[in-house]
């Protein structure tokens, strides 16, 4: 018989991504045995996340300030904004080192079959970004599947009017692929490759 407390973590566990019943249990196992005050630690980390981390006021990506850290960044390039579905996505295009402009997180992708239309996106967001003049492109980093292309399609009938250089990064990228996954030299080959739309 597994205590119930037990039963309760490995249940818990298993409720994550890629964690089978078997690795829950062995992820248990450690948590239980692990000396000092790793298992408070862990908690509290939890904890924190969903306390102090939220959506940033201009981008969307996440902070536990008002504005994260690539807004806040004067280093960066106020000129160009990569638009990216997730949070995820921003980070592997960030773990290029290619790029240094500023970002624009979605939160999904257009998809009607689903119910996510142009208001679920974070889209009226992104125009209102532009209404200082100061962004001279948008690249438009969706993922190379069907909802993705959809989206940077809208995106560009959206912008172009406004006078901006809208460009997709899509070289090198397979198609059907996600952007989080894809290994750094194809994302940074498929940043610096991008096409004007
Ligand atoms: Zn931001």
């Amino acid at each position: 018989m597994t205590p119930d407390p037990l039963n309760r973590l490995v249940a818990q566990l298993a409720k994550l991504p890629g964690i089978g019943e078997k690795t829950a249990q062995r992820l248990a196992f450690h948590i239980l045995r692990a000396p000092g005050d790793y298992a408070s630690d862990l908690s509290q980390a939890i904890r924190e996340v969903k306390e102090k981390v939220h959506l940033c006021g201009r981008c969307f990506s996440l902070t536990d300030a008002h504005l994260c850290g690539f807004c806040q960044d004067q280093r960066r390039d106020d000129r160009v904004v990569c638009v990216v579905e997730t949070f995820a996505d921003l980070m592997a295009l960030e773990r290029t080192r290619e790029f240094k402009g500023r970002y624009h997180v979605l939160h999904g992708v257009l998809s009607p079959l689903d119910g996510v239309g142009p208001e679920q996106l974070r889209i009226k967001e992104l125009l209102e970004r532009l209404g200082d003049g100061r962004v001279e492109e948008i690249i438009l980093a969706t993922n190379p599947d069907v909802e993705g292309e959809a989206t940077a399609l809208y995106l560009t009938r959206l912008l172009k009017p406004a006078g901006i250089r809208v460009s997709r990064i899509a070289q090198g990228l397979p198609m059907g692929g996600d952007l989080e996954y894809a290994d750094q030299a194809t994302l940074a080959k498929a940043l610096s490759a991008r096409r004007d739309l």
